[in-house]
């Protein structure tokens, strides 16, 4: 039996502040004239100039040859780790990263590739876990053939790996012959966080990829960079696992709207997400883990309240947030919550705890 999630029932007060995940975000107004007013093509044929148009300009942002538009990130994932591995390769990777907790097992089930779960806090490892974790070469061992980093770490907390780290990380990788590879979902909330630009951070892995789906607040696409070569090699792989699309310029529009208006306001997000983490953390019995940047997790068992019963408390009051263990939740900032809405989230918390 698997699990579809909850659907809300009929009679579920209308949602006032959504913080369950960024990737709730709806096109605004100002991103859906822009798809109207896109030029279109067949993108499988190299025939749409606004998915061109995308993959030129995120090539420049990440400081790649070139780059590829796909319907989601979990296919960019899908699609660099095909291209990165043969069968019964490794994927060094930390233990929460989402190529190894979210995505259905499909490096696995399409790729036959493995992934090595490593310890470290905040969804990090450090170099001398990376070493101790790599195997020396030899005919009964397994091939390791990629690390793999995720910036921000999801459920890591949303924190950002510092630049020094992403390079050694990068070094001793290549050092032992093994590719890189950087899920770069949040990568610009990372950049606009520290002021690193993302081809700085992206510089040593040799694949990167951005989600607009996130807080970029676009309705779909994301975008996987690398050399010509792997992109190239890559493009076999978006085609078996149907990635290939025809009028996608539509959505590449809305990405490159995001690109223009959507990226210096996630200052927004992080400073909401850091009111957000002041107010929960003056309620009785809540912990905050201090958000770095759009993701706030708590803990609540000094409440005494499981995580999913607090959830279901806030919903009953028009607030989502997510609950993503017994007794740990999550609230995500993003373009579509103020600072009203932090507010009334507080408040909201605060009532479900006391109740
Ligand atoms: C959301 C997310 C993905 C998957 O992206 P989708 O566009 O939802 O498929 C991959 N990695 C991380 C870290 C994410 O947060």
């Amino acid at each position: 039996m698997v699990h579809a999630p909850p659907r809300p029932p009929a009679d579920a007060p209308p949602v006032r502040v959504n913080l369950y995940s960024d990737t709730q975000t709806r096109p605004t107004a100002a991103m859906k004239q822009a798809m109207m007013a896109a030029e279109v093509g067949d993108e499988q044929a190299g025939l749409d100039p606004t998915v061109d148009a995308l993959c030129d300009r995120m090539a420049a942002l990440l400081g790649t040859e070139a780059a590829m538009f796909l319907p989601s990130g979990t296919m960019c994932n899908r699609v660099a780790l095909l291209t990165h591995c043969r069968p019964g390769d490794a994927v060094l990777a930390h233990e929460t990263a989402h190529i190894l907790t979210a995505e259905g097992g499909g490096a696995a089930a399409l790729g036959g590739v493995q992934i090595t779960p490593l310890p470290g806090a905040g969804g990090q490892f450090d170099e001398a876990t990376l070493t101790a974790a790599i195997a020396p070469r030899w005919r009964y061992g397994t091939p390791q053939t990629l690390v793999a980093v995720e910036q921000t770490s999801n459920l890591g907390g949303g924190t950002v790996w510092p630049l020094a780290r992403l390079r050694a990380v990068a070094e001793i990788a290549h050092a032992h012959g093994m590719a890189t590879h950087m899920d770069g979902a949040r990568l610009l909330n990372a950049v606009v966080a520290t002021g690193v630009p993302a081809a700085e951070m992206a510089a040593g892995y040799d694949s990167v990829w951005l989600d607009f789906t996130k807080g970029l607040g676009a309705p779909l696409g994301a975008v996987l960079g690398g050399s010509a070569d792997f992109v190239d090699r890559a493009w076999v792989w978006k085609q078996r696992l149907g990635g290939s699309m025809r009028q996608a310029g539509l959505c590449a529009a809305a990405c490159l709207h995001a690109l223009d208006h959507h990226v210096a306001r996630l200052a927004e997000d992080h400073a909401n997400a850091a009111a957000l983490a002041r107010g929960l953390a003056q309620i009785e019995g809540i912990t905050v883990e201090a958000p770095q940047t759009n993701l706030v997790f708590f803990d609540t068992r000094g409440t005494g309240r499981r995580a999913a019963e607090l959830a279901a408390r806030l919903r009953a009051a028009g607030v989502l947030v997510s609950a993503m263990g017994e007794w740990r939740g999550r609230a995500c900032t993003h373009l579509d919550v103020d600072r009203d809405g932090i507010d009334i989230a507080v408040a909201a918390m605060r009532a479900a705890v006391a109740a």
